[in-house]
């Protein structure tokens, strides 16, 4: 979620583009003003007023004029620019900038289609400069300067769109990766990646000959909070256990939805004694929560704690099972009870 939200909006980035490519048209003017070229010179300026009007396409979210008038700056450009100087000043690179965005925005057909049009207006203008000579030519130093410095900026915009693309990817695979790991309706991890996890503690916990404790925690008689009020106040009543369990456990727990309204918590360094005292802290903070503040409706909430602590050589699957026993017992007991069971 927080990722989310300072994750750039694609018009913020196109934006960001329009700035960059109009800095890059203001050095382009200077070069060319100190070249002696006005014309080339004042191109750049019709040029910076076409990024300031797609730059306001894009804030008020015109985003086809503002492509459009991105589009034709740069392909106009690159071919006045090459008429004028010549092939070699380097200006039809810039046309290749257009194929990463084109794969990348559209759809297939239409990236095809468009990088087709590409190849055209870049192989066109390539066959006619073969048989014209350029309009405003200028000393070899001057187009050796102009070729160094749009070579430069292109190296410099592929790198920035590489790595544009490289966090688009990275935050997309974070993202995945925590949508597979948690449940949805609670943030906490899901039994799937919880198993995962718990696996990793127990062979840690062996290692280390350190005690590793399980407390399975149930929602006593949830169903009837469903049936009077409803699902969503039994989601809410569930979102508000997983803040519970968050805000009275220590960052090494791991903590995950194992079932319905079951809740696994695995305590690391944490003998059964320790773990019960845990689980009666889970308990007590469960039933002093204000339920009503939460929901809006009268409830009173308890639960019933089953407590079991890893035994050396034992699976995990096993350990759990035990502290679903004790967790039945309670149940069996009366319910709001937090019940250990010994090796
Ligand atoms: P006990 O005290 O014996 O545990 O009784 P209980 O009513 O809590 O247990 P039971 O297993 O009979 O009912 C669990 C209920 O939890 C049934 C099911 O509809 C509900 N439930 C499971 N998942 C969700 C969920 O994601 N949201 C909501 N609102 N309810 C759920
Ligand atoms: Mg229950
Ligand atoms: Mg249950």
């Amino acid at each position: 979620m927080q990722s989310n939200q300072r994750r750039p909006q694609f018009w913020q980035v196109a934006m960001r583009g329009c700035v960059l490519a109009a800095a890059i048209d203001v050095g382009l003017f200077i070069i060319f003003y100190l070249l002696d070229s006005p014309l080339l010179a004042w191109i750049n300026v019709v040029s910076v007023a076409m990024y300031i009007g797609a730059y306001y396409a894009f804030k008020y979210r015109r985003n086809k004029l503002a492509a459009a008038l991105f589009w034709i700056e740069v392909t106009v450009h690159a071919a006045v620019g090459i008429v004028a100087l010549g092939w070699d000043s380097g200006f039809h690179y810039y046309l290749l900038i257009f194929i990463p965005a084109l794969c990348v925005t559209t759809s297939r057909v239409k990236a095809v289609a468009g990088l087709s049009l590409l190849w055209g207006c870049y192989v066109a203008l390539l066959v006619l400069m073969w048989f014209i000579e350029p309009l405003q030519p200028i000393s070899p130093t001057a187009l050796k300067s102009v070729f160094l410095f749009n070579l430069t900026v292109v190296f410099g915009l592929f790198a920035y769109l590489s790595f544009f693309y490289l966090g688009l990817v990275a935050r997309t695979q974070e993202r995945l990766r925590r949508f597979a790991a948690t449940d949805p309706l609670t943030g906490l991890l899901n039994r799937r990646h919880m198993t995962e996890q718990v696996e990793k503690a127990v062979s840690l916990a062996e290692r280390r000959r350190c005690p590793l404790s399980f407390l399975l925690l149930d929602v006593d008689r949830f169903k009837a909070i469903n049936d009077t009020y409803g699902h969503e106040v039994g989601d809410q009543v569930l979102r508000g256990v997983a803040g519970v369990l968050r805000q009275q456990l220590r960052k090494q727990d791991l903590i995950a939805r194992w079932g319905g309204e079951e809740f696994l918590v695995a305590l690391p360094d944490t003998g059964s004694d320790s773990a019960a005292v845990s689980g009666e802290r889970l308990r007590r903070a469960i039933m002093a929560t204000d339920w009503q503040a939460l929901t809006g409706q009268p409830i009173q909430l308890t639960v019933s704690v089953g407590v079991s602590q890893l035994q050396p050589g034992e699976s995990l699957s096993a350990g759990v099972r035990r502290s679903d026993a004790a967790m039945y017992r309670g149940k069996a007991q009366g319910r709001n009870a937090v019940v250990t069971v010994q090796a």
